[in-house]
């Protein structure tokens, strides 16, 4: 076979490309271990409403590489993508989720959170994905209602008619659906409309250069009129400053997310960055 690969061989034998293929194994054979191990935890982030009170919170998984430290999902959920572990780690994370939402699903104070689970395409490809979620829910407890899926344009635009079908059977037993990283992707109006999502997420992008950025103003306008007429919510991600808070609110967003408000921290950091619920863990 190396015989025949000819010129490209050097391509194949080259050292830099050898090293990261070498590094990348290697995290994938840990990965796999971190998993069983219990490596692998949430971050909650919250969401916020226009009055500044929090609405829920996105799910953020980390790992605590024993050797690495913390490894970015940025680096480790593409690889699980292209391993396949993305199906028991998405299963993971969806239990410890709803597991979550159960406990504050007992909770008056905490029981209109809705949390936010970021899923994969390989996730939702998989033919029994529906039952999954809807096991899950049962086994754990969790109310349906306050379940959110986040999916991208690009994940969708896989096999649209596949994704919808599940969307679909999903919704009719209350799961939410939000629009991952809105704008940043191709997707065709005409389709949007065929989607059972509840929600549009604004991509962090566009909110960066809001303040300075006149285009970036328009491109909000118009999720948000889009959002509007099509009956669904607009939250923006990615929100750092008040400038941009205030310039989002007076183009019509419904919620944010984002430094401003909180980092990604802990169930107990969360309830500390809800002013009107803090009070009960004091
Ligand atoms: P995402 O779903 O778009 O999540 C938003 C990312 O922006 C998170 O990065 C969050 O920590 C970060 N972020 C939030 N607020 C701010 C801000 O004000 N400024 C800046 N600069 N960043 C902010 P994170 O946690 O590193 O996650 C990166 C991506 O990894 C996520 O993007 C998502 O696509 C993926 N991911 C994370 N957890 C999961 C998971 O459980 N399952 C799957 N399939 N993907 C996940
Ligand atoms: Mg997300
Ligand atoms: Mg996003
Ligand atoms: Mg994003």
């Amino acid at each position: 076979q190396a015989k025949e690969s000819g010129r490209h061989a050097a391509r194949f034998f080259d050292p830099e490309m050898h090293a990261a293929v070498i590094k990348r194994v290697a995290l994938e054979k840990d990965l796999r271990t971190g998993l069983q191990q219990s490596q692998l935890f949430l971050l909650y982030q919250a969401q916020v409403n226009n009055h500044g009170h929090i609405v829920g919170a996105e799910a953020l998984v980390r790992w605590q590489h024993p050797q690495h430290g913390m490894v970015s999902p940025a680096e480790f959920i593409p690889l699980a993508e292209d391993s396949g572990l993305i199906l028991p780690l998405g299963q993971w994370v969806l239990q410890a989720a709803c597991k979550q939402l159960a406990c504050w699903a007992q909770e008056p104070m905490y029981a209109h959170l809705t949390l936010a689970v970021n899923v994969s395409g390989r996730q939702l490809r998989q033919p029994d994905f529906v039952q999954q979620v809807l096991k899950t829910l049962e086994n754990t407890g969790a109310p349906a209602k306050q379940l959110k899926l986040e999916l991208t344009e690009s994940l969708l635009l896989d096999n649209p008619q596949d994704a919808i079908t599940k969307m679909v059977a999903l919704k009719a037993h209350g799961v939410g659906f939000s629009l991952d990283d809105f704008g940043t992707g191709y997707s065709s109006l005409a389709y949007l409309r065929r989607l059972p999502l509840s929600q549009l997420k604004i991509d962090s992008s566009f909110v960066r250069d809001l303040v300075s950025e006149p285009r970036a103003v328009a491109i909000v306008r118009t999720i948000v009129t889009l959002a509007d007429s099509l009956g669904l919510q607009v939250i923006a991600e990615g929100v750092e400053t008040q400038e941009q808070r205030d310039s989002l609110a007076r183009n019509g967003c419904h919620a944010y997310q984002g430094y401003l408000f909180s980092r990604p921290g802990t169930v107990e950091e969360l309830y500390l960055c809800a002013p009107d619920t803090s009070a009960h863990i004091m």
